[in-house]
């Protein structure tokens, strides 16, 4: 691999982090989660794949907004769904 980055997370320049540590859509719904994931495209906060509702996926396919961040306390890594790039920051 020359390059691990792909062209959507050398693009960010800052990392948008949660504003609220819960999910979006468990407002709505009250579903509860296991972690959160930060969309890099609006700044909203929703729960990953471990979780039951996996909100942040159902997200990104919905919004074809391609990439999330790690909302968790002292978890700093970015994932792009287009390329299945990890990258931390
Ligand atoms: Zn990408
Ligand atoms: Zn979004
Ligand atoms: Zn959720």
């Amino acid at each position: 691999m020359p390059n691990p980055t792909c062209a959507h997370i050398r693009a960010i320049k800052t990392v948008k982090r949660a504003k609220r540590t819960e999910c979006e859509e468990w407002v709505k719904v009250g579903t509860h989660w296991v972690h959160l994931r930060t969309c890099q495209e609006c700044g909203t906060t929703r729960c990953c794949d471990d979780s039951p509702s996996r909100h942040a996926t159902q997200h990104v396919r919905a919004s074809k907004h391609p990439m999330i961040a790690s909302a968790e306390p002292g978890e700093n890594w970015l994932y792009c769904y287009p390329d299945e790039v990890f990258a931390e920051y």
